[in-house]
Parts: C-alpha cells; sequence; structure tokens
C-alpha cells in the first residue's frame, strides 16, 4: 500500500528512511511531481523504470542541494558555473559530464558518459534531500508517455502501489518539466524547452541560445527526444479557432468569438468540457494549468481535445513543444 502524508518534518524524515531503504517516494517539486530513489543504489533507480515503463535507454535526472554536491557527480565548465550561479536553484537541468569517480548508478545516466543535474527550489524536496543524504534521481512521477502529474492525487493515479510513499505538498508551481542544457559543445544548446526559457538563458550568457529539440535524424542528444510523451487517452487538435461537436476546449485569452459547429457558443460547453489555460493570456499561468487541465478533460465523454493557439515565445515554446507530443500521441 501507499502512504500518501502531508508534508511536515515527521513525513520527510519517513520518506527519507524509504529512500534509504531502497524504496520510491513521490516528491514534491517546482516543476512536476518526480518519482524519487537513492541516485547511488542500482537496485532503487531499476525500480523507477519498472514503475514508469521507461525505456532503459532513457537516463534520468539526478537532484542535489548545492554546487559542492553536484562537483562530487560530475565536472562543471564556465558555462555551466555561471547558469548555476544564476538559475539554481530553480527549473533548470544540466548535462554534465561524469567524474570517473562518479558515485552515481550506471543506470541512472542509461550507459552514456554524461550525467543530468539539477537543484531544485522546493522547500520540501530541498529538505527530503538533505535528510536522505544521497543524490536523488526522479523522473517525473507518472506512466511514462503520459500526462506529468502537477498534484499528488495524479502520482498515486498514474503509479499506483509501485510508489511507496507520497510527499503530498500541494500543485506545482511551475507546471512544466524543467529545461534541459547541454554546454558541452561550443555553443550551449536546450534539448529540452521548460520553465526557465531561451531568452532567459540567453540574457545569463549573453549569447543568443537555441533550442535542438533532436528533430533532424540521426544526431539526437538527448533520448527522451525520441518518444512520444504527454498524451492524454483521447485525440488533442491543436491551433483551434472553432469546435466540432463533441470535443472539450482547452482555451488560451478569450473565447467571446469561439463557436460549436452547428452548435451555438464555446462558452456554453458543460464544465466538465471547458477549461481556462489563461483568460489574460498569461503563458506562466497556462504552464502552470496545463497538465491538470489536460488531465481533467481527458474523459472519454469528449471526443477529443481542442486546443487554442498559445504564441511561440518564452515559455509557450515549452507549452506547445508538450502539446506537439500530446497532439501526436
Ligand atoms: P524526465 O526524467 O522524464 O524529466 O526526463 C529527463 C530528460 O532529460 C529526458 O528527456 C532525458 O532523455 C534527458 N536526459 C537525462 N539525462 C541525460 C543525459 N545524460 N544526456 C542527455 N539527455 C539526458
Ligand atoms: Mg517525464
Amino acid at each position: 500500500m501507499t502512504r500518501i502524508m502531508a508534508s511536515n518534518s515527521k513525513s520527510i524524515a519517513q520518506a527519507a528512511e524509504v529512500l534509504k531503504l531502497g524504496g520510491l517516494v513521490g516528491m514534491p517539486t517546482e516543476t512536476v511531481y518526480g518519482l524519487a530513489a537513492n541516485a547511488c543504489d542500482g537496485k532503487a533507480v531499476a525500480k523507477i523504470f519498472e514503475a514508469k515503463g521507461r525505456p532503459s535507454f532513457n537516463p534520468l535526472i539526478v537532484h542535489v542541494n548545492d554546487v559542492d554536491d553536484v562537483l562530487a557527480l560530475a565536472e562543471m565548465n564556465a558555462f555551466e558555473h555561471a547558469l548555476a550561479q544564476k538559475f539554481w536553484p530553480g527549473p533548470l537541468t544540466m548535462i554534465l559530464k561524469r567524474r570517473n569517480d562518479c558515485p552515481l548508478s550506471e543506470l541512472v545516466s542509461a550507459g552514456l558518459p554524461t550525467v543530468a543535474v539539477r537543484i531544485p527550489s522546493h522547500k520540501t524536496a530541498r529538505q527530503l534531500i538533505a535528510a536522505s543524504g544521497v543524490p536523488i534521481a526522479a523522473p517525473s512521477a507518472n506512466k511514462s508517455g503520459s500526462l506529468s502529474p502537477t498534484a499528488p492525487a495524479h502520482v498515486a493515479q498514474s503509479l499506483g502501489d509501485a510508489v511507496d510513499f507520497i510527499l503530498a505538498d500541494g500543485v506545482c508551481s511551475v507546471g512544466l518539466e524543467s529545461t534541459v542544457i547541454d554546454c558541452s559543445g561550443n555553443v550551449p544548446v536546450i534539448l529540452r524547452p521548460g520553465g526557465i526559457t531561451a531568452e532567459d538563458v540567453s540574457e545569463a550568457l549573453g549569447m543568443t541560445i537555441g533550442y535542438d529539440f533532436g528533430d533532424h535524424g540521426n544526431d539526437v542528444k538527448s533520448p527522451g527526444q525520441l518518444l512520444k510523451h504527454y498524451a492524454p487517452n483521447i485525440p488533442v487538435r491543436l491551433n483551434a479557432v472553432d469546435l466540432e461537436e463533441g470535443e472539450a476546449l482547452l482555451s488560451f485569452g478569450s473565447i467571446k468569438f469561439m463557436g460549436i459547429k452547428g452548435a451555438g457558443a464555446a462558452s456554453d460547453l458543460p464544465d466538465d468540457s471547458l477549461r481556462h489555460l489563461s483568460k489574460e493570456g498569461d503563458l506562466y499561468e497556462a504552464a502552470a494549468n496545463l497538465f491538470s487541465m489536460l488531465r481533467a478533460l481527458d474523459s472519454p465523454k469528449n471526443k477529443a481535445i481542442a486546443v487554442m493557439n498559445i504564441p511561440e515565445t518564452g515559455i509557450g515554446v515549452a507549452i506547445n513543444d508538450r502539446l506537439r507530443r500530446a497532439a501526436r500521441g
């Protein structure tokens, strides 16, 4: 049976015990809920792959509390130190070169010479890392390929008894997975858009930083780019300007002028077929709402989820990345 407990000093200590004994913990972070295990314990890490049904070629992100902890695992160059200074703790993951004496399980890196590392800002996550005393591997706490969890109930729904303990601490403030950046080449490149935007990173480094989504064929830098992801059970249709009958609407901005073909106005849709990512057109609000609202509309009662256009700027790039994958699924 999974234990679900509200986050406090006692439950954090219990969750840390579970980690030390090789178990799995649902851990709140500012991005999404993570499925946490001791990253130095190969058997515990293997349980993550099993619980998620995650392909073993797809490496995990390791969470620690400060740069010294990072340096015990991996090497950092000047770009990486600059980004750490600016964005850690926070929703930025860096792909770093593993140290020769790196104590992490090989499975964490899926056999690659690199490791993905992040210092989270979420208070409970930080307390859990400190209490466990080990680096924590934590991908999103959902079945591979489905929507990421932004609330404790989502973790229980998606993983059932495969997770031993869930630390419940409300909804995630960012709501999208971390930005993944690779600084190992001459020019840093973002492999996964997320809470920290290309504009943020460009400003911090004083140079224009772009994206590499691995959609150019052979040279895929991040194994996760190969996978379809974030898919609800019903179809997702993007850039909707009107609705087919039976479709649910995920709106962005005003829906005053949006109609349902042959059946009236979108604003008259029943509650279980309508969610507003952000009525004011605020991209950060939309990001925080994205996964929970896709989940809420993902019901057999709806034929499909029609999503209004989201501007491809700032965190909108990350929202559209998740939506395109959802639509492909
Ligand atoms: P998740 O754990 O589901 O948030 O996904 C982590 C993402 O980071 C996936 O897309 C992984 O493929 C990617 N990733 C993790 N470790 C590495 C690594 N060492 N090199 C390249 N990409 C990585
Ligand atoms: Mg994930």
